[in-house]
């Protein structure tokens, strides 16, 4: 049998972009080649995301789409991973009918094996699933069940805690700090699909923050569904998120860290003071609030109101105040009425968002809201609140990014930019994803400098034209003109 080729597509969340960066290793170290060609591959993997239909739907179109290939070649293996998988279980075979391994998020650690059974023997898809948990969305209370993922929860760890540097960026790295979720969010499928909470313990986490920063991580993202509701319980004791957050930050040489996604609920003052006592930790909270109105949140099960979450983001400010707040919201979710919708908005013009991802409500399978709520707001009326939404989004962010024209500031590279030659003159960096293509500016030219992209320490994105070694490295930069998206910069020292 000739060796593994495998090619991964990835959708949704950063929890999926570092399955699939564990995906990886994990093949790797069984001998496997991860390549970048889908046409080279003898083995395509889809790491999904079930909480919108609209990823879902274009995994499920995109493996459809393989039916000619998978004709022509009848050896290919295609492996369906992560949230969907366990979704949708044993029930994948008639949606998908051309899939081969079905693998849940849990279970990643023993793809190699899977595979190989499906090489093998090509009667019937191989499926790997977590076990049900116990609480669900009508008994959110009992929470538990973590044990019985104990096994699949140590074969990650040993997978994460041995994988190379190579995140989403150069010199940066994504860690999980905790599994799955209890909130049980009336729309969320989270909660059925990754299992109960599970924190790792810190030593584990300090052991793997240490290595890759030994390996040359500047930068450390943690990683939780609900990341602020971290406990590990060792020895009597509970080490919460803020303990955590001040002994990763004393990794010698971490420049930067960041932590997401928060639960307003779970915002704590101990933990809001983080941003004031530990330099390392950057001025960026993604805390998505989801609605302004107090009547559609308690229909989500958020278990906050607004001016509840207003307090929260007051709190942060109230001891950072440059604290850049991200935020996600869902429109046309069921009840929704046009006052309600006008308090999102509001929400949105008070609290100065310097980002918000907009989402169209759908109903998922599983869910609180799909079983007990009519999907009452038609899509029509779904498309213009998005629109309207993202519109504010955008002038409120340009008003805020404006504010940064002729400032220094200090900017993690990224690498070359992914829409090279922005302008920034001429409206780019818009949600619209609209580019005018212009040239480097010959000066920039000549000396073989590319357009680079990089992060303020509060998120926001920054083009400016460097050499292309600076990847990974901190820069002070001059901003020079800014878009919604985008803040336009030189760099501030000749080079
Ligand atoms: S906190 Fe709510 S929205 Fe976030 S993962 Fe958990 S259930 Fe889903």
């Amino acid at each position: 049998m000739e060796p593994v080729r495998a090619h991964i597509t990835t959708y949704g969340c950063q929890m999926n972009r570092l399955d699939a960066e564990l995906v990886a290793e994990r093949l790797r170290a069984s001998g496997a080649r991860v390549v970048d060609d889908p046409a080279e591959a003898n083995v395509l993997l889809f790491v999904t995301c079930s909480v919108r239909a609209h990823a879902e739907d274009r995994a499920f179109s995109n493996i459809g789409a393989l039916k000619a290939r998978k004709r022509r070649e009848p050896g290919l293996v295609i492996g369906l991973l992560g949230c969907t998988a366990q979704q949708y279980g044993d029930r994948l075979r008639s949606r998908a009918p051309l899939v081969d391994v079905v693998c849940a998020p849990g279970r990643l650690a023993e793809l190699p094996q899977l595979i190989q059974a499906a090489r093998t023997n090509r009667a019937a898809p191989v499926v790997a699933l977590d076990p049900p948990r116990g609480a669900t969305h009508t008994q959110p209370d009992r929470v538990g069940g973590a044990e019985a993922f104990a096994a699949a929860d140590a074969a990650l760890d040993e997978v994460e805690t041995r994988r190379p540097l190579g995140g989403p960026s150069p010199g940066h790295a994504f860690v999980t700090v905790m599994r799955g979720c209890d909130n049980f969010c009336a729309y969320c499928v989270v909660p059925n699909v990754r299992g109960p909470e599970r924190s790792r313990t810190p030593s584990a986490v300090l052991e793997e923050v240490r290595r890759l920063v030994g390996q040359g991580a500047r930068q450390i993202t943690l990683l939780g569904q609900a990341v602020n509701k971290y406990a590990s319980r060792q020895d009597g004791r509970t080490c919460d998120l803020a303990g955590l957050i001040e002994k990763v930050a004393e990794t010698p040489n971490l420049a930067r860290l960041r932590f997401i996604t928060n639960h307003p609920r779970a915002m704590t003052e101990r933990l809001a003071a983080v941003f004031r006592n530990v330099p390392a930790v950057c001025p960026y909270l993604h805390m998505p609030a989801q609605s302004g109105s107090d009547a559609v949140l308690a229909r989500m099960k958020r278990a906050y109101t607004a001016s509840e979450y207003i307090d929260r983001v007051a709190m942060v400010r109230g001891v950072r105040p440059e604290v850049a707040v991200a935020s996600d919201f869902i429109v046309g979710f069921p009840g929704e009425t046009a006052e309600d919708f006008e308090a999102t908005l509001d929400l949105v013009r008070r609290m100065r968002f310097s980002h918000a991802f907009v989402f169209k409500y759908s109903p998922r399978p599983g869910t609180f809201a799909a079983e007990h709520y009519e999907d009452d707001v038609p899509m029509a009326e779904k498309r213009r609140r998005n629109q309207v939404l993202l519109d504010l989004v955008r002038k409120v962010a340009g008003q805020e990014n404006r504010r940064f024209i002729g400032r220094t500031v200090n900017v993690f590279v990224e690498g070359p930019s992914p829409h090279p030659n922005l302008h920034p003159e001429k409206g780019t960096g818009s949600f619209s994803g609209r580019m005018e293509k212009v040239p480097v500016p010959f000066s920039a030219a000549c000396r073989g400098w590319l357009q680079l992209r990089g992060r303020t320490p509060g998120n926001r994105i920054v083009v400016f034209d460097g050499p292309a070694d600076l990847a990974g490295a901190e820069v002070d930069v001059e901003v020079v003109d800014s878009s919604p998206l985008t803040l336009f910069a030189h760099l501030a020292q000749a080079m």
